[in-house]
Order: C-alpha cells, then sequence, then structure tokens
C-alpha cells in the first residue's frame, strides 16, 4: 500500500465525493479500530452535510475490545451510529443493515408523511486506503450482486447493488486521505502499516511503537520477548535501548556481536501488525487518556 496523495489527487478525491454525497441518504464511514481518530478523514464531517453517518469500527479483531468499547459509546455521543466490524472474517457484517436502517429512521418517516412508501435508502462507502473498504464491501453485499444500473437523475457509469427492499448501495467507495499533515498521525498510520515503509525509518517506528507499549501495554511486550523487567520508558533513547535487549534475546546479532537492532525493529513491527502482540489499541478517546495498565 502506498499513500501518494498529491493536492490534484486530492482536489479530484473531493469533487467525486461530494457529487456522490447528494445521492446518498446515509455515509457509511469506515475506521481502523485500533486508530479511530487518525484513520478518520478530516473533510468528512463538512462535505457529509446534515447525511445521515454510520462509523464501522472496522478491524476490531486487531483492536483492544476494552478501548474499542470506549470509541464506541464516544462516536455515538458525537450523533453517530457506530458498530463493529471484522470485514474480513464478516463478523458484524449482518448487523450493519440494521444500523444503517436506523441511522436513516427519520428520513424513512418522513417519505412516509410525504406518501413515498418502501424507497430504499442509499448508502455509500468512505474512508483512507487500506482501512477495508473493498473488503468490507464484498463481505456486506455477498451475492447481492445484482446491480440496479444506471437510472433517471444519477450520474452515468454509477452502479448501485441493491442490498435488499431497503438498502441500495454505491458501488465504489469514496477514497479520502488522512490528516498526514499531523506528525502524530502519521506515526500511527505506518505504525499499522498505512504508509510506505520506504517513506520511514523502521527502526524509529519501532522505537516509537515500544515507548507506546511500555506505557500502555508492558506486559504484552515484556512477554513476547523474554524480558525480565521493563520500565514505563520516558524517552526514544531508552526505547532503543529495550530493541538491543530484543536483539540480544532473539539473537540477532551483527558480525562484530553487536545487537542488530534494525532487525529487531522489524520484529517487533511485524509482530505487531500481525497481532502478535495481543490486541492492541494505539489510541484512546480523550476520557481515557490517562488509563494506564
Ligand atoms: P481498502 O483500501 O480500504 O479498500 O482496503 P482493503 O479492503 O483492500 O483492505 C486492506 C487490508 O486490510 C487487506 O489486507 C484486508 O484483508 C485487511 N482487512 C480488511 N478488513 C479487515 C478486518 O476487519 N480485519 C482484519 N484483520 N483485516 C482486514
Amino acid at each position: 500500500m502506498n499513500l501518494q496523495w498529491y493536492p490534484g489527487h486530492m482536489a479530484k478525491a473531493k469533487r467525486m465525493m461530494q457529487e456522490n454525497i447528494k445521492l446518498v441518504d446515509v455515509i457509511i464511514e469506515l475506521v481502523d479500530a485500533r486508530i479511530p481518530l487518525s484513520s478518520k478523514n478530516p473533510d468528512i464531517d463538512s462535505l457529509a452535510g446534515n447525511k445521515s453517518r454510520v462509523i464501522l469500527l472496522n478491524k476490531y479483531d486487531m483492536a483492544d475490545m476494552r478501548y474499542t468499547n470506549a470509541w464506541k459509546a464516544y462516536f455515538e455521543t458525537k450523533g453517530y451510529y457506530v458498530t463493529l466490524v471484522n470485514s474480513r472474517n464478516g463478523n458484524g457484517v449482518k448487523q450493519v443493515k440494521d444500523v444503517v436502517n436506523k441511522a436513516c429512521e427519520a428520513k424513512i418517516e418522513r417519505d412516509r408523511k410525504r406518501g413515498i412508501l418502501n424507497r430504499p435508502v442509499r448508502a455509500m462507502v468512505v474512508g483512507i486506503p487500506n482501512v477495508g473498504k473493498s473488503t468490507f464491501i464484498n463481505s456486506f453485499v455477498g451475492k447481492a450482486t445484482a446491480k440496479t444500473g444506471n437510472k433517471p437523475g444519477v450520474t452515468k457509469g454509477k452502479q448501485w447493488i441493491r442490498l435488499n427492499k431497503n438498502i441500495e448501495l454505491l458501488d465504489t467507495p469514496g477514497i479520502l486521505w488522512p490528516k498526514f499533515e499531523d506528525q502524530a498521525v502519521g506515526l500511527r498510520l505506518a505504525m499499522i502499516g498505512s504508509i510506505n515503509d520506504n517513506i520511514i525509518n523502521t527502526t524509529e517506528l519501532a522505537c516509537e511503537l515500544i515507548l507506546f507499549l511500555s506505557n500502555y501495554y508492558k506486559d504484552s511486550l515484556k512477554d513476547r520477548y523474554g524480558l525480565e523487567t521493563l520500565e514505563v520508558l520516558e524517552n526514544l533513547e531508552s526505547a532503543e535501548h529495550v530493541l538491543k535487549q530484543i536483539a540480544i534475546k532473539r539473537a540477532s546479532l551483527l558480525k562484530g556481536g553487536e545487537p542488530d537492532i534494525d532487525k529487531a525493529a522489524n520484529y517487533v513491527i511485524d509482530d505487531f501488525r500481525n497481532v502478535r502482540l495481543g490486541n492492541i489499541t494505539l489510541e484512546f478517546p480523550e476520557s481515557l487518556e490517562e488509563l494506564k495498565e
């Protein structure tokens, strides 16, 4: 995955989004449950206007359930309809239809009062690259691949997938960029692997991750690498020291016998991304910031 956004790209994505949003009743926004805020597009709220909003906390299978529930509550207080989804194995996907219907209840009621019955609600999926949009759409649509084709008033070429008698889904998701000008956001996106590894120094990234883990998931780190002791770390230097210990534990040594910290860094990042350090959430709702293990 490569995040290659440049102004032309962004302007086009935004234009398409504005066009498509006009056509739908509800926006289904995917965020990564491990970084629900950092994986959210900064402009979507203003683009969405007053459309109904659903947030899917996708990849919840990789995140820490304690915080995923807190995030769900957080977004609900902001007026979103929220549910947890594992698009890869389909867990939670069935419930999305109910959540979409709930989010559109007011609209369905308005239609009914105006004598419009059984008009399906229209939905579109949006999210940043790699958040799981295609995987979710495939799982959500399942066998209901009957496309309804072009309709009057619908921009030519757009396809609607009829999910059931109540819901139609735009077949292509809206792709939007993350808040990548914020360095902390960039770091979290890099940790989960949403930014090309070539543009980021893996050893530095691993040190940042270790620093975070020592504060919030100390035991996971300690147990995984058989570290005898582990302090709550305060800076990247001490994190690099832990990386050294990990290299020694793993017998990753350079020719001269020095610990190979770059190799250890790769282990740590790879272990994190493959959930071998356990279920980890990298950011918390403000109210939980102070919670530490
Ligand atoms: P898109 O760029 O937003 O369309 O993202 P993709 O659908 O291509 O998904 C990106 C990666 O995330 C793929 O490797 C998917 O298999 C994986 N993925 C998507 N949803 C989930 C999920 O809920 N859980 C897990 N573990 N992996 C997922």
